[in-house]
């Protein structure tokens, strides 16, 4: 383990080079989007709610998007569920409904998660193929690298900015697994280490939803979408005469269902799913253990511990395995420069658990198998609960109708 010299926000490109470089995999891109507490008030507040509703889904060009593109901060702690919630009260009511809906969708993913962890990795419901040993085999044919402009569009905005719209998504995830046949764990994997906003949580609900795993109904891809949703990029395709997209992928029958894991029906550990409800406290914390989940100014152990000094590790073994695109680790640093700004800061490369082994640390709760197997190991002396928007239940999780429902007969 190695401490590193603190990043600063002038030279945190430089930085993660030389301290990270060889932790980072692929191509080094700017992804336009600024890590930091700084630019995530700076999103939220040039965010406006009026015309989400209608606007959501545009993709092409740019300007029509009418999405937040706050997911990015949402993911690393620095904007809350509740806070971005509150953030749009006062809007148009169908605009604001539409928005919460869609934080709500977040929620669900996080409890999904939280309660199955490792498992969510396997077809949830329906079985679908995993791996990709589909008709084209192992990897081959990579799906996304035609020459169909709104695949190229999307591909070029994944590998140079980190970031899609959630269209863009649902059509590579598509493109990938319902047309080409291939495993939707290598998609998301590939998903996963470029999205500045990727994590497991999400991105695994995104993949099984789109793909059927979940409903059993699969989200198919073709020109139908591109036209509505990106207006005169067909004209602009090379392939615009002879696409290959021009049609549905042919309608599959019902997938057969995967025997589920009793957990997705019912939770008999709340406790563990849901993190503490109070502080928990059995000591006086000399230091706040910060997360790639809890970057924020307002993170509870942060908030509640405003002279200690934070810690942050990045986890050698962990990034060696995830291989996360250069971006990614730029975000991070970006993170910790600006909050090194007004914090005192310690940033280490190794494991965690050995860094802060002999350490009183206080931390929030974090809803992620990760922290959890950490957190057993590090032994933190205070931990804060986690900012649920809707405190995990303990009901089923088969769908997001079933999730909601249950959640709202027990508000
Ligand atoms: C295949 C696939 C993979 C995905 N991977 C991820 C991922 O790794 N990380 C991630 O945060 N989201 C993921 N999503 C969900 C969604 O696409 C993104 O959250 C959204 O596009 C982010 O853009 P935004 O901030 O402009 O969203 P907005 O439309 O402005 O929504 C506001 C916030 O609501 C949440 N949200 C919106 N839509 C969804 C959704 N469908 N599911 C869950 N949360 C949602 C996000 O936190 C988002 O920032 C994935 C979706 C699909 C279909």
């Amino acid at each position: 383990m190695r401490q590193l010299p603190t990043p600063s926000p002038a030279e945190a490109a430089d930085w993660t080079h030389r301290e990270l470089g060889d932790l980072a995999f692929g191509d080094w891109h700017d992804p336009g989007m600024r890590g930091g507490q700084t630019s995530a008030d700076a999103a939220l507040a040039a965010f406006s709610v009026v015309g989400y509703a209608a606007r959501r889904n545009e993709v092409w060009p740019a300007a029509r998007r009418g999405s937040s593109g706050l997911s990015p901060y949402i993911r690393h702690g620095l904007l809350s569920l509740p806070a971005v919630w509150q953030a749009v009260a006062g809007g148009p009511a169908r605009d604001v409904e539409k928005f919460h809906d869609e934080l709500l969708w977040q929620e669900y993913a996080r409890h999904l998660y939280a309660r199955l962890g490792g498992a969510t990795r396997r077809s949830l419901r329906f079985s679908v193929p995993e791996h990709d040993d589909g008709p084209a085999g192992p990897g081959a044919g990579r799906p996304w690298s035609g020459e169909e402009a709104c695949l190229r569009e999307a591909r070029e905005e994944l590998s140079t900015r980190g970031w899609l719209t959630n269209q863009q998504r649902m059509w590579l995830a598509s493109h990938w697994s319902v047309r080409s046949g291939l495993g939707w764990r290598e998609g998301e994997d590939l998903f996963f280490r470029q999205l500045l906003d990727g994590s497991r949580a999400a991105n695994r609900l995104g993949w099984q939803w789109t793909i059927g795993a979940l409903t059993g109904k699969q989200y198919g891809f073709s020109r139908w979408q591109v036209e509505k949703r990106a207006p005169g990029l067909c004209a602009a395709c090379p392939l615009e005469r002879r696409c290959p997209i021009q049609q549905w992928p042919p309608e599959e029958p019902l997938p057969p269902r995967v025997s589920v894991d009793p957990r997705i029906r019912r939770d008999d550990d709340l406790a563990t799913t849901a993190g503490p409800v109070q502080p928990e406290q059995r000591g006086r914390p000399e230091a706040v253990w910060l997360t790639a989940e809890s970057l924020g100014d307002e993170d509870p152990a942060m908030l509640a511990n405003p002279d200690l000094p934070a810690v942050f590790v990045f986890d050698e073994v962990l990034l060696t395995r995830l291989r996360l695109a250069p971006m990614r680790l730029l975000f991070l640093a970006e993170c910790l420069a600006d909050l090194a700004q007004r914090r005192t800061l310690e940033v280490w490369r190794g494991d965690p658990v050995a860094v802060l082994a002999d350490r009183a640390v206080a931390t929030t709760f974090t809803p992620v198998p990760g922290w959890r197997s950490r957190a057993l190991r590090v032994g933190p002396v205070e931990i804060h609960p986690w900012r649920w928007l809707r405190r995990p239940h303990p009901g089923p999780l088969t769908s997001f109708t079933a999730w909601s429902r249950s959640a709202a007969s027990r508000a």
